[in-house]
């Protein structure tokens, strides 16, 4: 009922559930499919809740897939990386792994469904549930094509990046840097006709970057990012990022909207540029461009701990440590008339540190663990761990937790040092 010109009254409705699961995942993304696979290896029944048409949100729907900090410990990377290096044919650059999307997408879920896990694409969680005593979360809600629905879980691992359902379910959460801002978004871009090693000679990894905008500019763009990525995934496939888009919120439609045009405009104006110069680019081809734009920050949920920037400065570990990161500061700054690139706030070492049990636990529900990048930890600290070899071992880590601690029926705070070095024992060592 139209209540005035901008606001309308709904009617309250009835909603079907669909499904009752030990635990609900929401998200597919790098932490979803591990949280999804260690919880149901650890006997948990799980349902995957997913908006998009596959699993691996960054990796494939964002056409990154560019595996940073891949030896944080734990099996389902360690397979992964088999996997990829092994038969998918992708490519180990030090310590970051490559593959062509296509196979990633396939090899993700056939694990999922193997390990029995229901999947459901195309379906956006919207809302959550919570019981009288105001901590608990029932149900997920979601839209799809076949309307609204309810899906029953014990327990919920929010790895939508973004934190939907925990911010649904009204839990607290931080975003930005001190004056609110979030680091740009990215569009992932899939480039081919390049010889590798013709690129590792004419433009080894340590100046591609810098010549990579030198050349843009000769071309005559200024690009929105001044250190554009290139870097082989093998198949003749090569990930191409080259640019920026600035203040744009992940909760504003309108602006991403506006920002996937401007991204992917910029990318073909990019890409014929570099394939004007000849040579070496004289066959480049645009492949793709993402279904999804690269969100690098959005939600950051209060959970009962916080990771820290002095906890990455100290390599702080602690006997509560799920996996530890290895992987430095990476800001991509959030003011353009800064720099157009990454931002060094301030000198700072970091060391390998811990990403404590506790910064995965909701704060304000208790049924609720997060995992990848929308875990508890302020801006700088994020700009480490959310990488996605991190987030696999978040995932994996939140999944076996989950399910430890429904078959001790206890709720996730409650799991004691002794549970947490059974969940973690091959993730938190080294
Ligand atoms: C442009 C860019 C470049 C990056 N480069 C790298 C890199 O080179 N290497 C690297 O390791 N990391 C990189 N990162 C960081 C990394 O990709 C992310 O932090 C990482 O994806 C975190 O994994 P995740 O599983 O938490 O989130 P995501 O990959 O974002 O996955 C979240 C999933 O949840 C789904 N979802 C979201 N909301 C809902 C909802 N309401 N209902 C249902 N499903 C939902 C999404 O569709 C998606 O599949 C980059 C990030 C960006 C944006």
């Amino acid at each position: 009922m139209p209540l005035s010109a901008t606001l309308v009254q709904e009617s309250a409705r009835v909603t079907p559930v669909r499904g009752s699961y030990d635990i609900i995942v929401a998200g597919g993304g790098p932490a979803g499919y591990a949280a999804a696979l260690g919880a149901a290896r650890a006997g948990a029944s799980v349902l995957v809740l997913e908006q998009a048409a596959c699993l691996g949100g960054i990796w494939t729907a964002g056409l990154l897939p560019w595996i940073i900090d891949q030896h944080t410990r734990g099996s389902i990377m360690g397979e992964l990386r088999d996997y990829i290096l092994n038969q998918a044919g992708g490519t180990l650059v030090g310590t970051t792994l490559g593959v062509d999307p296509e196979l990633l997408k396939l090899r993700l879920e056939t694990d999922l469904v193997a390990a029995g896990i229901r999947l459901r694409y195309n379906t956006m969680i919207t809302a959550a549930l919570k019981g009288s005593d105001g901590r608990t979360i029932t149900h997920a809600i979601t839209e799809s094509k076949a309307g609204r629905e309810a899906w029953q879980a014990k327990l919920f691992i929010d790895c939508s990046g973004d934190g939907d359902l925990a911010a649904q379910a009204g839990c607290g959460f931080d975003y930005g840097n001190e004056h609110g801002l979030a680091q740009p978004t990215s569009l992932g871009v899939i480039v081919s006709g390049i010889d590798p090693e013709r690129l590792e000679a004419e433009l080894p990894r340590a100046i591609r970057k810098v010549k990579l905008c030198e050349f843009l500019r000769e071309g005559g763009l200024e690009p929105s990012y001044s250190l554009p990525g290139l870097g082989y995934l093998g198949h003749g496939l090569f990930f191409y990022a080259g640019a920026h888009q600035y203040n744009r919120r992940f909760d504003d439609p309108d602006a991403l909207t506006a920002a996937l045009i401007e991204a992917r405009a910029e990318a073909h104006r990019q890409i014929e540029i570099l394939r004007r110069r000849g040579g070496l680019w004289a066959n480049l081809r645009l492949h793709g461009t993402a279904s999804a734009l690269g969100i690098r920050e959005a939600r950051r949920i209060h959970g009962r701990a916080t990771v820290t920037v002095d906890d990455i400065i100290k390599g702080r570990s602690t006997t509560r440590t799920v996996c530890r990161s290895h992987f430095g500061l990476d800001v991509h700054s959030p003011d353009p008339s800064r720099t157009r690139g990454i931002d060094k706030p301030m000198e700072i070492q970091a060391r390998p540190y811990g990403i404590p049990w506790e910064a995965l636990v909701a704060r304000d529900c208790d049924n609720l663990l997060m995992a990848g990048r929308c875990i508890s930890g302020d801006f700088l600290a994020h700009s480490s761990y959310r990488v996605t070899g991190t987030a696999v071992a978040l995932g994996e880590g939140a999944g076996r937790g989950a399910a430890r601690a429904l078959q001790r029926g206890i709720l996730p705070a409650e799991l004691t040092d002794e549970d947490l070095a059974t969940v973690t024992d091959d993730l938190a060592d080294q």
